[in-house]
């Protein structure tokens, strides 16, 4: 098929679809700083101009990039104008034009030492937390002053008109919430694995992704054209006529399928033995509702409500918050919407939470520990939703990352405080809102049958159950061959939290992206699993799939396969049974499917 010099790069495939296109190279972070003295005062003099040029011409991209900011998010404006004070604190400027002028540094050299005291002496307020919190913007704001002396340009991703490739080292869940799924074709970074936020953002938009192509950014050049391939994880750069024909005909093959089977994906999530499971989406901003109806949600299982804290300058405030949970609720009622508490930390950061130094985020301070931690910007959530239940009553309160009893007692505790406080107000609430405990911890698994005494519904995150079971951080693309979702050892976890739930009555759902995997349907029913949430582009092929299984079978091949002791073992099973009874959904979509379906790439560590 090579009839011309094109070249392949395989990372792991983070979003399935084909994506062929210019690409778009984002440049963020690694500017090399370089370092010399500056000789005679007229160097010294010109030094300064280039440096007061650099900060006004920061200045001036900040003012552009607010004025583009969409109306939804015009909110976020705010965090561009603390970034246009910084440029102008004297700890910034005063500090690097001293340090030019005194120590005759260079101007990029200059403004990273002022940068570095500046973190310095934020960091040793430890007890100053909005001084803490400025610790991202002076870093995003410094970046961009010493990216205008290199003469590379940050490129805001809102305002990437042409409709590309984006090509980047790394995209903060941040940076992707920005993305325009119109304009956006496909997604490329060197680090990043399958489960990491931002890919969950680009499945969620439909965007195919790869992650973990290590050297794209050296090996892709602006403009080149591109072929990504989301499912199996290769980039082919600078494709021949050939490869071209192929995989855009395989592009045509999945549109057109998916065209089809999106028909009937307003149509119950039953078996074909009648057996009814609901099928929901995970959101992460309002704008995605739209999505989810279209695509045939039967509610939103997940609003991962730590997205409307991100992007922005300071905390958003009670009534804000307020807004969109009644927005959400009222959209979608009479549906059922299950709103998260806070999940931040470890890959989900905003400038203004605390700073922490922490070793090992993702076994950090997050979650609902930050929560209980930081009671306050709990309480005030807490007062939104419970405010918000009040009108249309259909809205369900679920805690992330519970560990155990005690994190469940504390958040009651806390809970029912709001609660006599608003009814001290007369402020109407939904007294009978369910609270849900997500099971995304092997302790937690462990005391499930006393959880749910505690709790009106599971919702079991395997994307973090996965991580925190098998010990492998979920967005490293060296481990990403190690992220197995049918390891023997998860899926008697996920039994075990499902036995526990129904044992006490109470249902449960499937929240991570597993539930999302058409492959992983057949596992999914037969583990008895009563509610399957997901990215909403994901729901007609589950749904579709659903609707052709028969709950008897996928039962007896779940006993089948909890017998057998190794990922390779089951992944096999699973794809014999897949092959047989759904031949044309593997044909059209997944036609390397087998391998990559617990195995997302079969890359080693580089280490
Ligand atoms: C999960 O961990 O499976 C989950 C749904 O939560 P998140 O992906 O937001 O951590
Ligand atoms: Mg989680």
């Amino acid at each position: 098929m090579n009839d011309h010099s094109s070249l392949t790069v395989k990372g792991i495939g983070a979003a399935p679809g084909i994506a062929i296109g210019k690409a778009f190279l984002l440049e963020h972070g690694r500017i090399p700083v370089p370092r010399y003295r500056l000789f005679g005062e007229q160097a010294v003099a010109d030094e300064c101009k280039r440096f007061e040029q650099a900060i006004a011409e920061a200045e001036a991209d900040l003012e552009t990039i607010k004025k583009s900011i969409r109306s939804e998010f015009k909110e976020h404006a705010k965090l561009l104008e603390v970034q246009q004070m910084i440029l102008r604190d004297p700890s910034i400027y005063g500090e690097s034009l001293r340090c030019i002028k005194e120590e005759r540094a260079n101007a990029q050299l200059a403004v990273t030492k002022s940068l570095r005291k500046a973190k310095e002496l934020f960091s040793s307020l430890s007890n100053d937390e909005y001084a803490q919190s400025r610790i991202a913007d002076v870093n995003a704001a410094g970046e961009r002053v010493v990216r205008i002396l290199a003469g590379h340009n940050h490129t805001n991703l809102e305002n990437i008109h042409e409709r590309s490739v984006i090509v980047a080292h790394d995209l903060s869940p941040g940076d992707a919430i920005q993305l325009q799924a119109g304009r956006t074709l496909g997604i490329v970074t060197e680090i990043g694995g399958i489960f990491s936020h931002t890919s969950i953002v680009a499945r969620s938009l439909g965007i195919p992704a790869v992650t973990g192509a290590e050297n794209a950014v050296r090996l892709i050049s602006q403009n080149d054209i591109v072929i990504v391939d989301g499912r199996t994880g290769v980039i082919i750069i600078d494709p021949s006529e050939s490869e071209l024909q192929f995989y855009a005909n395989r592009q045509y093959e999945m549109e057109a399928y998916l065209k089809l089977i999106s028909r009937h994906a307003h149509l119950p999530a039953q078996t074909s033995d009648n057996h009814r499971v609901s099928a929901e989406a995970n959101i992460e901003v309002l704008e995605e509702i739209v999505a989810a109806k279209d695509n045939g949600a039967e509610g939103i299982g997940l609003y991962r409500t730590e997205f409307f804290f991100m992007n922005r300058a300071e905390l958003p405030d009670e009534e804000s918050l307020y807004r969109d949970y009644h927005d959400l609720a009222e959209l979608m009622a009479p549906s059922q919407v299950t709103i998260r508490t806070l999940d931040l930390g470890a890959d989900k950061l905003t400038s203004w939470c605390p700073t922490l130094e922490e070793a090992n985020p993702a076994l950090g301070l997050r979650s609902i520990r930050l929560c209980l931690h930081y009671q306050e910007i709990f309480k005030t959530q807490l007062r939104a939703i419970l405010r918000a239940s009040a009108t249309a009553r259909n809205i369900r309160l679920m805690l992330p990352l519970i560990s155990g009893m005690a994190e469940i007692y504390q958040a009651k505790h806390i809970l029912r405080e709001v609660q006599a406080e608003l009814s001290r107000k007369r402020i109407p609430f939904d007294k009978d809102m369910p609270f849900g405990a997500m099971i995304e911890l092997p302790s937690a698994v462990a005391m499930a049958d006393l959880l749910a005494q505690e709790v009106d519904f599971f919702s079991i995150g395997t994307n973090d159950l996965i991580q925190y079971s098998i010990g492998i951080d979920r967005s490293n693309e060296h481990v990403a061959y190690l992220y197995e979702p049918l390891h023997p050892g998860v899926l008697r976890l996920i039994k075990q939290a499902v036995d526990a739930g129904h044992d006490a009555g109470i249902p449960v759902a499937v929240c991570g992206e597993m539930a999302g995997e058409p492959l992983y349907v057949p596992i999914l029913l037969g583990l008895k699993i009563d509610s399957f949430s997901m990215n909403p582009v994901a729901l007609p092929r589950v749904k579709n799939l659903i609707r052709r299984s028969s709950m008897k079978e996928c039962c007896r091949f779940v006993n089948k396969v909890l017998r057998m002791r190794t990922a390779t073992e089951i992944q096999q099973a699973v794809s014999k049974m897949v092959m047989r009874n759904f031949p044309e959904e593997f044909r059209v979509f997944d036609q390397n499917w087998a391998e990559n379906a617990t195995l997302p790439v079969l890359k080693k560590s580089s280490c």
